[in-house]
C-alpha cells in the first residue's frame, strides 16, 4: 500500500475573519503535523486586505491556494440581503465547482475542512469518501450559542430581542437578548434561516475545530463532552486548536517610526476591524474623548457612514477618494492632537501595530481575530462591539474574562459619549503602580496562549489528536481515489 502524506482540503468562505485563521490553520497542518494541504477560497470581489493575506501567506509557499471560479449571486439575493445571507448563498453557490475540484484531485484528500459557512458542503466529503470537519474560527461560547438555535426556534416565541429574560445556553453565560448574534435579531430575515441550517449541520460533521484554547474556556469545551448538557451534540469531538493568528510581516511603515518614539504601553490603538465604521455623531463624540484622556493613540479611520459593516465588509483595506478625516473629524482635532495621536486612514498593520512594546491598548469591535491578537500580544481592551457575534465576545472579554471595560450601554444602540470615553480610555490606559487588574489578567493569558499552541500545549496537542485520526482513518481506507464509503469517526 502506498504511504503518502495526509492529504487535507480546507474550504474558506470570504473575508478576512474567515480566510486569516484558515490559512493559519493550513501552515499549522503543514508544518506541525507534515500534511499536504489545499485551501479552497470562495470569493466573489476579493478586497485588497484578502489578497495580501493569502500573499503573504505564499511565501514560503506550504501549500496550494485555489480560488475558486466566482459565482454570480446578483440574481438570488436582493439588494438589502446581508453579509451573512451573501456569503451563505456564495457558499452554496460555489459547491458544483469545489465537488468536481476535489474529485479531479488524484490521489485525493483524505479529509475536508470548511469553515463556518461551508457547511452545505460536508455532504459532498461524505460523498467523496473524505472525513469531514467543520473549523468555527471563533469561540466557544459561539458554537455553543449556535447549536443551541435549532432548539432556541422551536422553544421560542416571538423575537430574541423581545425576550424579558436571557436565553439559557448549555455551557454559556446565559445570553442577555441584546447580546444574540446578527444573525439572531430578526427571525424574518434570510440570514437566521441560514444560520438556523448552520446550526443543524455542524453536528453531522466528524469534529468541530474552534480558535480558542482549552484553558481560556474550559468550562464551556467540558460542556461539549457532557451528554446530560449537550445531548447528541457532545458525541461530536470538538478541538481547541487556537489562537491561530496571522504572524508578524516584518513590513516597516511610518507607523512604526511614530511609534518607536512613544513610551512602552502608551499607546491605545482604535480600530473596528475590517469592514466597521461609525456614524458621525459617534465618531466626534470618540475624538473629544481621545482628546481629553490626554493619551497618546494610534486610530485607523474611515469616512463615517449610517450602517455598520455591510457597505465595507467586501472591500476591506481599500482607501478611495473623500477619504481625508479632516473633513470628518472635528475642526482643529487634527492640530490640537499632532502631538499625541496618529491617524492611519482605512487599514492599518493591526498584527504588528498590536505587537509594538508602545501599545498599551486597544480599543476594539471584538471581530475575534482582534481579540485573539490582542489577548496574545496582551493588550487590554475597550470593547466596542458592531456587528456579528460581536456583543457576545465583548461579554466574554469584559464580564467572564476580565481583560477588556465595556461603555455602559452597547455602541450600537446609542451614542457613547465623550466622558464615558475618556472614562474607558483612563482605565486601561492607566496603571497606578502596576495595579491595574484588566492589564495583569491579559498578560496572564498571554502566556496561556502562548503555552498553548507550543509544542505539548493543550492546542498543539488537539490539533495532533485530530492529524492522528485523519492518518488513522485514512489508513484503513484503501487508496483508489474512488467509490469508498465514508467511515464512522469515534468520539474522542
Ligand atoms: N485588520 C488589519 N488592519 C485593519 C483592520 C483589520 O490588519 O485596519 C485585520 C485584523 O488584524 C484581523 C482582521 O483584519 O486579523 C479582522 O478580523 P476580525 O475577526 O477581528 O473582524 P472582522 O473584520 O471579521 O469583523
Amino acid at each position: 500500500m502506498e504511504i503518502s502524506k495526509p492529504h487535507a482540503a480546507l474550504l474558506s468562505s470570504p473575508g478576512m475573519g474567515h480566510l486569516i485563521p484558515v490559512l493559519e490553520l493550513g501552515k499549522r497542518l503543514v508544518t506541525h503535523h507534515d500534511f499536504t494541504v489545499t485551501v479552497f477560497v470562495v470569493s466573489c470581489h476579493m478586497s485588497q486586505a484578502e489578497s495580501q493575506a493569502i500573499q503573504s501567506s505564499m511565501s514560503p509557499k506550504l501549500f496550494d491556494i485555489v480560488q475558486l471560479p466566482p459565482v454570480d449571486i446578483s440574481h438570488l439575493v436582493d439588494a438589502n440581503a446581508t453579509v451573512v445571507t451573501q456569503i451563505a448563498v456564495m457558499m452554496r453557490e460555489a459547491r458544483p465547482a469545489l465537488r468536481s475540484a476535489i474529485s479531479s484531485m488524484n490521489p485525493r484528500p483524505k479529509a475536508l475542512i470548511v469553515d463556518l459557512f461551508g457547511t452545505e458542503s460536508l455532504p459532498i466529503a461524505e460523498e467523496l469518501g473524505l472525513l469531514k470537519y467543520v473549523f468555527v474560527p471563533s469561540n466557544a461560547w459561539f458554537l455553543a450559542l449556535t447549536v443551541r438555535v435549532p432548539f432556541l426556534d422551536r422553544e421560542v416565541e416571538g423575537e430574541y430581542v423581545d425576550q424579558t429574560e436571557p436565553l439559557r445556553i448549555p455551557g454559556c453565560r446565559a445570553v442577555r437578548p441584546e447580546d444574540v448574534v446578527d444573525p439572531m435579531l430578526d427571525r424574518t430575515n434570510q440570514q437566521y434561516i441560514e444560520y438556523v441550517r448552520v446550526g443543524k449541520e455542524i453536528p453531522t460533521s466528524d469534529g468541530v475545530l474552534l480558535n480558542t484554547w482549552e484553558e481560556l474556556q474550559s468550562l464551556t469545551l467540558a460542556a461539549f463532552r457532557d451528554e446530560t448538557l449537550l445531548g447528541r451534540f457532545s458525541k461530536t469531538p470538538v478541538y481547541p486548536i487556537g489562537p491561530l493568528t496571522r504572524p508578524l510581516s516584518g513590513s516597516r511603515s511610518e507607523v512604526f517610526d511614530w511609534l518607536d518614539k512613544q513610551p512602552s504601553e502608551s499607546v491605545i490603538f482604535v480600530s473596528f476591524g475590517s469592514g466597521g465604521t461609525l456614524s458621525y455623531e459617534q465618531m466626534t463624540e470618540l475624538a473629544w474623548g481621545l482628546e481629553m484622556s490626554q493619551h497618546r493613540f494610534i486610530w485607523v479611520v474611515r469616512p463615517p457612514t449610517r450602517t455598520a459593516a455591510d457597505d465595507a465588509f467586501f472591500t476591506a483595506g481599500t482607501v478611495s477618494s473623500g477619504d481625508d478625516p479632516s473633513t470628518y473629524l472635528p475642526a482643529g482635532f487634527l492640530t490640537r492632537t499632532k502631538n499625541k495621536g496618529l491617524l492611519v486612514p482605512i487599514w492599518a498593520p493591526q498584527v504588528e501595530v498590536l505587537s509594538h512594546p508602545s501599545v498599551g491598548g486597544f480599543l476594539s469591535h471584538c471581530g475575534w481575530n482582534s481579540t485573539l491578537e490582542s489577548i496574545a500580544n496582551g493588550v487590554p481592551m475597550i470593547v466596542w462591539p458592531l456587528y456579528s457575534e460581536q456583543r457576545m465576545n465583548a461579554t466574554l472579554l469584559a464580564e467572564e474574562l476580565g481583560v477588556a471595560v465595556r461603555p455602559k450601554v452597547l455602541p450600537s444602540k446609542k451614542v457613547v459619549g465623550r466622558e464615558e470615553i475618556e472614562e474607558t480610555v483612563r482605565q486601561i490606559m492607566e496603571d497606578k503602580e502596576g495595579k491595574n487588574a484588566i492589564r495583569a489578567r491579559v498578560k496572564e493569558l498571554k502566556y496561556s496562549a502562548e503555552k498553548a499552541v507550543s509544542k505539548g500545549g493543550s492546542s498543539y496537542t488537539a490539533l495532533s489528536r485530530l492529524a492522528q485520526q485523519i492518518n488513522e482513518i485514512s489508513m484503513q481506507r484503501p487508496t483508489e481515489t474512488e467509490g469508498y464509503a465514508s467511515l464512522a469517526l469515534k468520539p474522542n
